[in-house]
């Protein structure tokens, strides 16, 4: 346990009459690149980052869930463990009883479980708050089930427990990378056949760094828009009459926009298409240690989901072009877009300028201020 998981534990003792059983947690993350790509097979190349959420858990006697977190003051719900099904409850307990819901769901024998809930994970930044709420809650579950799930099923389940409980249709990204990330290493992902690779992403001997930037613009993935995105992939798919639009290459991408008389259905197609050949690039450029030539990938990147996707707004362009601007090797918005993160690629000797120039652009955009962190690839859950 560190400092943040003792000091968990304390506010559990207190609240609950009793030590917990443990504390497990599990981190946010960034996507480096392969955005909007994983709920159509494709790939995707994300790490986890130092921010996490920590859940104090401990067995009742009962049959009751009491969930209490502590970025939701005066809202502590008592559930039925019982009672959990789609949908049920609703609202931001959805997601760490759907954790519960998703275990027992596979015959796992849930005890009743008190749950106080911290993270340092930023809500609807698009770093992931979400799946470390789920991730950490679901092995807390685990352990006090006394049962070991395999990390990958877990993120599995995971994953269900968002769809079906708190009703957004996610892709894997969020919880495979919370659950098996790597301290050092990002997590290649190949959504469809789940085959995973750990790639060491040696930033800072290369005299390079991550930058994080908050935009502090809020989205919410239950607005819809994410939803409508998935919604004109699975079309694009059945259309072309293929599973998924991973099937569709890049060499074959001319083809089968001319199959494509929307053109809204074009540029959505295109963004999936070279997003995914785009992180197959990175993988390369990473694995032969060219750290450097990531930066191109990221614009092109940005370009895409802004133009193509369409899930930019101003003030993630307006940080983006300002990183670069200031000397970062590339910049993208990260996450599902409408708002949340963008990531620069900067050489060290650059960071404190590129702070000062996504500052001064966003008071100029009449954005809210920003919030600057500089990431190195974090540990998954533990
Ligand atoms: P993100 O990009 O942060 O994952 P989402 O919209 O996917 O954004 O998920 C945010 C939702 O997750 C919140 O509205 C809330 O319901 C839930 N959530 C995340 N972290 C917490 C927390 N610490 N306490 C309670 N609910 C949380
Ligand atoms: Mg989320």
């Amino acid at each position: 346990m560190d400092a943040a998981d003792e000091n968990l534990a304390r506010i559990f003792t207190n609240a609950v009459g009793a030590a917990p059983d443990g504390v497990w947690s599990a981190p946010g993350r960034v996507n480096l690149i392969g955005e909007h790509t994983d709920y159509s097979d494709g790939y995707v190349l994300p790490f986890a980052i130092a921010a996490r959420a920590r859940v104090a858990a401990g067995v009742r006697r009962d049959r009751r869930l009491r969930i209490r977190s502590l970025q939701r003051p005066h809202d502590d719900v008592d559930l039925e463990v019982d009672a959990l099904a789609d949908a049920t409850p609703r609202g931001w307990a959805a997601y760490p009883a759907g954790a519960v819901w998703a275990l027992r769901d596979i015959g796992v024998d849930v005890p009743g479980m008190d749950v106080v809930i911290d993270s340092s994970v930023p809500i609807g930044a698009g770093l992931s708050s979400s799946a470390a709420v789920i991730c950490a809650t679901a092995l807390a579950t685990a352990a006090l089930a006394r049962v070991e799930v395999d990390p990958l099923q877990l993120a599995l389940l995971c994953r269900r427990a968002e769809n079906v409980v708190a009703g957004v249709p996610c892709g894997v990204m969020d919880h495979a990378v919370a659950m098996l990330a790597r301290a050092g290493q990002a997590l290649f992902l190949d959504v469809r056949s789940l085959r995973l690779e750990h790639l060491w992403l040696p930033l800072q001997e290369r005299g390079l760094a991550l930058a994080v930037v908050d935009t502090n613009v809020r989205h919410s993935l239950a607005d819809g828009s994410y939803a409508d995105r998935r919604r004109t992939v699975e079309q694009i798919a059945r259309t072309l009459g293929v599973t998924a639009l991973r099937d569709i290459r890049i060499g074959e991408l001319d083809e089968a926009e001319s199959r494509l008389p929307d053109p809204l259905q074009r540029r959505r197609l295109r963004h999936v298409v070279t997003e995914n050949q785009r992180v197959l690039d990175t993988v390369a450029d990473v694995r032969a240690g060219n750290l450097a030539e990531v930066g191109p990938l990221l614009m092109q990147s940005h370009e895409s989901l802004r133009d193509d996707f369409e899930v930019s707004v101003p003030a993630l362009d307006d940080a983006v072009a300002a990183a670069v601007g200031a000397g970062a090797l590339g910049a993208r918005m990260t996450g599902a877009g409408f708002g949340g993160c963008v990531i620069a690629l900067v050489p060290v000797d650059r960071l404190e300028a590129v702070e000062r120039a996504v500052q001064d652009a966003a008071e100029a955009g009449g954005h809210p201020p920003p919030t600057v962190t500089v990431e190195a690839p974090a540990d998954g859950a533990h």
